[in-house]
């Protein structure tokens, strides 16, 4: 299983030539939201958030507390590293918290963003995480 350091050089590595594949596809109004969406879900939602020590739980900084529980309900290379349940388990627990700040603070009401742009950005988002997976396995 590689390290924490290979898993980011390769997928950061693999994002110049998706975006590259992606502009020859002609989809050139999806290339920011899909390199959005793929360094969030590099950097940010990495299904190695499963171990609160981990590096891509350190980046959240003091919201890293945010993701204690995740680690206490998901072991290590269990959900979390599915290839479709473990970004789904993640998109869906960032949304219980924003939905508990909803409710304490009441936070402003965002407007959806548009389809066109969401659908690249969540392949985006599932892309490294994917990747992530499969370098685990092998
Ligand atoms: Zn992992």
């Amino acid at each position: 299983m590689p390290r924490h350091t290979v898993h980011l050089a390769v997928e950061l590595a693999l994002l110049p030539p998706l975006l590259g594949a992606a502009h020859r596809l002609g989809l050139r109004q999806e290339l920011l939201p899909l390199a959005l969406g793929y360094l969030a879900g590099s950097l940010l939602l990495s299904p190695d958030l499963d171990l609160y020590h981990s590096r891509p739980a350190r980046r959240w900084r003091l919201l890293r507390l945010l993701w204690w529980p995740y680690a206490r309900l998901f072991r290590h290379r269990g959900l979390s590293h599915h290839p479709l349940l473990g970004p789904l388990s993640r998109l869906l627990y960032l949304a219980l918290w924003a939905l508990l700040a909803w409710a304490l603070v009441g936070l402003p009401r965002a407007q959806p963003p548009p389809p066109a742009l969401l659908l690249p950005f969540l392949g985006g988002l599932l892309l490294p995480q994917t990747l992530h997976v499969l370098l685990d396995r092998l």
